[in-house]
């Protein structure tokens, strides 16, 4: 066993996230808009002993080939699908411990019945489109759907994640790491999985490919209500998403208004716009950082390699 796979006491008790991706749609490679950050979306958590990773954007290459990165059996990874549009999916086949034949990965993601996130993902690895099947990757690798409205907790690093109906009330007070699911049909065509981490009395939010509607989701802002952090998509300004000539209402994202109005609605501590509209280069996103933190202080544009620590 190598000292990546056994949590010590200094790792046991970290709550810290790193942004590996941040971008949306597909990623870019101009040179203008490296300093915010080219990949799409993937944020790792390391949190009680345990690596938690939102989305396989191209951001979650680099992370697992640092999760490998000398270890002949990496960490196990608990892969959490916000939905299996390209730009979510687009760095899978490429993670490293799913080509490692002793690491072991966790998905879990929506899928409306058993099995279909299994069905969904498979699309990714057709004949046509990739010359590996998603059933040869090396990798050991368990594949969960999730319907949302879920709490997800965990055994002793490396085992399976035990799926269960949240209870009302049954997760804050513990203070064990919990994950919890919520359904929002507010993304074309099938919608999106927000998720909620807990550890001892920290939480924050993923929330990523969202179009809020006018005022926020009440369901939103509740299932955000107090958190340390939420990440919110903020792919649009608002002369965009408004625009005559090609508006982007419908589309399945917010603007930066409507990602700081839930933030305020829901009293969340920290906010960190995320999925950010690829052709905004580092100039406007700097814009975009001033104008948001002239509406709610505590916000955060989330770049590549930005680590924040809730514990
Ligand atoms: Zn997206
Ligand atoms: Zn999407």
């Amino acid at each position: 066993m190598n000292s990546r796979s056994q949590p010590n006491a200094r790792t046991t008790h970290r709550f810290r996230l790193k942004f590996w991706g941040v971008r949306g749609s597909y990623p870019t490679v101009a040179a203008d808009t490296l300093g915010v950050g080219g990949n799409t979306s993937c944020v790792e958590v390391e949190v009680d002993g345990r690596r938690l990773i939102f989305d396989a954007g191209t951001g979650i290459i680099p992370l697992g080939k640092e999760l490998c990165n000398g270890a002949s059996s990496p960490p196990a990874a608990y892969v959490f699908l916000s939905h299996t549009h390209i730009d979510h999916v687009l760095g899978l086949c490429f993670f490293e411990p799913l080509l490692t034949a002793k690491a072991r990965t966790f998905i879990l993601g929506p899928g409306a019945t058993r099995g279909a996130l299994t069905r969904s993902l498979r699309h990714l690895t057709n004949s046509h489109l990739f010359p590996v099947s998603l059933d040869e990757l090396k990798g050991k690798k368990e594949i969960f759907s999730l319907s949302g409205g879920e709490v997800i907790r965990f055994g002793s690093p490396g085992r399976r994640p035990k799926i269960e109906g949240a209870r009302a009330d049954d997760v804050v007070e513990a203070g064990e790491l919990t994950v919890m699911t919520c359904k929002s049909a507010a993304h074309p065509l099938n919608g999106v999985m927000l998720y909620r981490v807990h550890y001892k009395n920290k939480s924050f939010v993923y929330a990523t490919d969202i179009e809020e509607q006018e005022g926020g989701y009440p369901e939103v802002i509740e299932f955000a209500r107090g958190a340390d952090l939420l990440i919110h998509d903020a792919q649009y300004l608002q002369e965009e998403y408004s625009s005559r000539a090609k508006p982007r209402k419908g589309w399945g994202h917010s603007t930066i208004d409507m990602a700081v109005d839930v933030a305020q609605k829901a009293g969340v501590k920290r906010l960190a716009l995320f999925h950010h509209e690829p052709t905004h280069d580092d100039k406007a996103m700097k814009s975009i950082q001033n104008q948001a933190k002239g509406l709610f202080r505590a916000t955060v544009v989330a770049h590549e390699g930005m680590v924040i620590n809730l514990l």
